[in-house]
């Protein structure tokens, strides 16, 4: 087998198969096979979708159970036993023990459906089209969730305007306090030319734009502009909550209250599909069937999203992924940063990255790195301006001596690339 196939066969909008030329066969937890038998460390986790590895024992076992047992597949929004269990599940011991209310809304499986529902909501409960959204933000590629996002190479796939959202700056680009002024700024100036938004969206931790940390006074602050102006406070919890930053929703560390949370990837824990809205009640104003789809009773997904949240106590996660957060960032400061005074280590719990724009101001040089990573058998991704950061974003659970180990070859992989 190898990879002509694909080359002949599918679009060209492939993506990750680029940077990771192998056909891959087998997973376990933080490992990766090929077919022809090559190993890889997993510091991607399928951005951010593998939270507790791949094919955790635990949750193939009930999904196998389930599978094995002709319980029912896909039932729509129908009531079914499984997702009466995750309901029950998520809400005692998820939101009661942080005193959250919230409903939830099953959306379409992907963390871009979420967003979108989350968009169409704010813009009903107001009834104003505007949202702001932050530079450097990733919220997904349908035409509602792909305007709120800003790198360019993905808005240009559009075809039309991406339009009713006004992008600010973010924190790290011109200062906290500059940038929360800006915003005050431009909703209290008659001649900014912004209508009143809806609602305002964004990442504590922005992912794809860096693994640029937002601190928690910035988020504090925005939660009470959003109050003071009337406007809704979403928070995209897609890639950085369930549990990637330490803690269940990335937001706890700021202690703020927002009107609605999207949550993907790692909620279902196995790596299946599955996307929730979280919704204030008073918000929860849609009239049935108004936002719907096929897709919105993965089963399975419900069954292993179940057992994972029992998988956070079990294996202390939040903890083990503090830890390890300050694991990976003492190994960068004795090993990595030695090798140049320009490299930057950024994140929060697992959710770090290492940044070369100060390096080379092209990404090139991340690309290489990332390039010899894989030959010594670790798959990182390349986010932020330029692509120029590199992504550390393991399972939560990754055994030390694998993390360390891959921080290893980022280390020697950044070594040779310097020559
Ligand atoms: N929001 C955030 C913060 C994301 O990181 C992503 C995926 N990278 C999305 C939304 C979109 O999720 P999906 O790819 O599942 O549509």
């Amino acid at each position: 087998m190898d990879a002509a196939v694909f080359e002949r066969y599918e679009s060209q909008v492939r993506s990750y198969c680029r940077n990771f030329p192998a056909v891959f066969k087998t997973a376990k937890g933080s490992m990766l096979y090929d077919v022809d038998g090559g190993a890889y460390i997993d510091f991607l986790s399928c951005a951010g979708s593998l939270n507790y590895g791949h094919n955790h024992p635990e949750l193939t076992k009930c999904m196998t159970q389930y599978l094995e047992s002709d319980m029912i597949l896909n039932a729509m929004d129908m009531y079914t036993e499984a997702k009466e269990i995750f309901i029950s599940a998520f809400v005692n011991k998820i939101l009661v023990p942080r005193s959250m209310d919230y409903r939830l809304m099953f959306t379409g499986p992907t963390g871009t459906n979420a967003v979108e529902a989350a968009a169409k909501l704010a813009r009903k409960v107001k009834k104003r089209s505007r949202i702001l959204a932050l530079m450097g933000a990733y919220h997904g590629m349908t035409l509602g969730a792909l305007a709120l996002s800003t790198d360019l190479v993905s808005r240009q796939g559009s075809g039309v305007p991406l339009d009713n959202v006004t992008h600010i700056p973010a924190p790290y680009m011109i200062g906290e306090q500059q940038a929360l002024d800006y915003i005050e700024m431009i909703i209290n100036d008659d001649h900014s030319g912004l209508e009143h938004p809806a609602a305002l969206i964004l990442e504590t931790l922005q992912a794809e734009g860096g693994m640029e940390v937002l601190s928690d006074s910035y988020l504090k602050a925005v939660s009470e502009i959003c109050k003071k102006y009337d406007m809704l406070l979403i928070i995209d919890d897609i890639q950085v909550g369930c549990g990637r930053t330490g803690t269940f929703f990335s937001f706890e560390r700021a202690g703020i209250d927002p009107d609605m949370v999207t949550l993907s990837k790692s909620i279902s824990g196995s790596g299946l599909p599955m996307a929730l809205l979280l919704i204030k009640p008073e918000y929860d104003i849609w009239l049935p069937a108004e936002h719907n789809g096929t897709f919105r009773g993965n089963q399975l997904a419900f069954v292993s999203a179940t057992r994972a949240l029992d998988l956070i106590q079990e294996e202390n996660i939040f903890n083990e992924t503090i830890r390890k957060g300050a694991l990976a960032e003492e190994f960068f400061q004795n090993e990595i940063a030695p090798l140049d005074g320009r490299l930057i280590y950024r994140g929060l719990g697992l959710a770090a990255g290492i940044d070369y724009i100060k390096f080379d101001p092209t990404g090139a040089f991340a690309k290489k790195v990332q390039g010899i990573c894989f030959k010594k058998g670790l798959i990182v991704e390349r986010v932020g301006r330029q692509n120029a950061v590199i992504k550390i974003l393991p399972p939560l659970n990754i055994p030390d001596e694998l993390l360390l180990g891959g921080l290893g070859i980022m280390r020697d992989a950044t070594r040779e690339a310097l020559g």
